[in-house]
């Protein structure tokens, strides 16, 4: 059989799907491309350097016995990263006088000492942004500049940040690194502004070996301190200094980030970090219990991992209630007590106030969240603008509730059980395939999880 490059590449795609998990192949696959075929070699491009040597390493072997099942015979698999090493020199302002070879710091926060990369527990959510995070540590600005973290509240996001600085500093004390909220950056702005003294601010930026500058979003609409930002980053970046930025969502998310600052941030490695799965936040908390000599039994653990599902501080959060409860009620940690102090009740619901989350509650914030009635929603009618709501809310009430299919199909105009399956595979489908659809699915989840969340 005769394939095309693309035609062979997607088949080896499927296949490889099967055999990873689906954030493997979504953090590492799925935006790989065929670029040329020959008899005797399959080009692929994938979106970055790292991505190939990654993919290379640990995924050549698996990709090369799909393509000798589906060709019948092996293949050479050459990977290529699209994008150009480097970027040529940026336009940036000049200063009126040069740097000092060793001048003063930027007044940075300190790095949080416990935030290293030895406490950090790297699952399926976050390889890429680890492993690109390493990578950066251990050799600033040569191969990703700019690295750009994404991902929702609580992940790991400054942690990872912090690790880099600390990893640094700690093999080389004498680089200058400069760790600052993106709110920071605006208000010394301000402050230079009115005291007259850009240029001694941006000569400041300009000396930092290492700029981490957390929280980037938060420039979202403020064109001044846009405007110097990227000066500040231009200039670091032609001298070879590496830059790390994190925001909570992707630079073309940001609105109201200039263009040029968009395409800057997406220069180097993108890599988002998402919500943890149960053995990660298992895998989490074991670490923190053995970190903080504290002893909680599997059964706590399991019982924590499988109530806190949003994010990491949460997981965090919810031991810290906990031993405090344990302490004021002078009280063993068991799982009944863990059960108390997070409010929670035996389907896993989380409580609050006597109130417990219902397929209604869901199906108002579909509602709320798309702009369309409950009756809309609940209807026959199969317009475009209600058949998405109605399946992610199909989507939500079986991930949250776990209620049978038929009981959900009953919920929408009496639907049969394989609409609803179809429904809720289209919703995983399309989360898959677009990231912001993902994550406006995960970030009404993340709501409607939260106690009281959906009151
Ligand atoms: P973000 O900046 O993404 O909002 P943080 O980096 O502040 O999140 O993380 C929140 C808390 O969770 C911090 O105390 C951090 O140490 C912890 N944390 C997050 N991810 C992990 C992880 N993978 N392993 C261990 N601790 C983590
Ligand atoms: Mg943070």
């Amino acid at each position: 059989m005769e394939f095309t490059a693309d035609e062979l590449w997607s088949q080896v795609l499927e296949a490889a799907r099967s055999r990873l998990t689906e954030q493997t192949y979504r953090t590492w696959l799925a935006e790989t491309e065929a670029a040329g075929l020959t008899d005797s070699e399959l080009l692929v491009e994938a979106p970055s350097a790292f991505h190939v040597e990654w993919v290379e390493e640990k995924y050549a072997a698996l990709l090369g016995e799909s393509i000798e099942r589906i060709l019948g015979r092996p293949l050479r698999l050459e990977f290529r990263s699209g994008r150009p090493a480097s970027l040529p020199l940026l336009p940036t302002v000049e200063l009126a006088t040069p740097l000092p070879p060793q001048g003063p710091r930027v007044p940075s926060p300190a790095l949080n000492e416990r935030y290293t990369f030895d406490r950090f527990v790297v699952g399926d959510n976050s390889e890429l942004a680890t492993a690109a995070c390493h990578a950066v540590a251990q050799e600033p600005a040569r191969r990703y500049n700019p690295l750009f973290l994404y991902g929702g509240v609580g992940l790991g996001k400054t942690h990872l940040m912090h690790a880099i600085g600390n990893a640094i500093t700690g093999r080389d004390p004498a680089s200058l690194i400069s760790y600052l909220p993106a709110e920071q950056f605006t208000n010394d702005l301000v402050t230079a502004i009115q005291n007259g003294t850009t240029s001694g601010f941006r000569r400041l930026y300009r000396q930092s070996d290492v700029l981490l500058v957390d929280d980037i979003q938060f420039l979202e609409g403020k064109e001044r301190t846009q405007e110097e930002f990227f000066h500040t980053f231009n200039a670091l970046y032609n001298a070879r200094k590496q830059i790390v930025l994190t925001s909570d969502r992707p630079p073309k998310e940001i609105p109201g980030l200039e263009d040029r600052l968009v395409s800057r941030f997406e220069w180097g490695l993108v890599a988002d970090i998402t919500q943890p799965d149960y053995e990660t936040r298992v895998a989490i908390l074991r670490k923190k219990a053995s970190d903080d000599g504290l002893s909680l039994d599997a059964g706590v653990i399991d019982f924590i991992a499988r109530s806190c599902t949003a994010s990491v501080r949460e997981l965090e959060g919810a031991v810290i209630k906990l031993l405090a409860f344990s302490s004021l009620t002078q009280q063993d940690i068991t799982v009944e007590l863990a059960r108390r102090a997070l409010q929670v009740t035996r389907g896993g619901e989380l409580r609050h106030r006597g109130a417990t989350l219902t397929a209604e509650h869901i199906r108002k914030a579909v509602s709320r969240r798309w702009n369309v009635t409950v009756e809309a929603l609940t209807s026959k009618r199969r317009t475009k603008d209600l058949t998405i709501p109605r399946q992610v809310a199909m989507y939500l009430i079986r991930d949250l509730l776990e209620y049978p299919l038929v009981r959900i199909g009953a919920l929408f105009g009496d639907r049969d059980h394989s609409t609803v399956i179809h429904s809720i595979r289209k919703v995983e489908g399309t989360m898959t395939d677009d990231p912001s659809f993902r994550r406006s699915v995960e970030a009404l989840r993340d709501e409607l999880r939260k106690p009281g969340g959906w009151v």
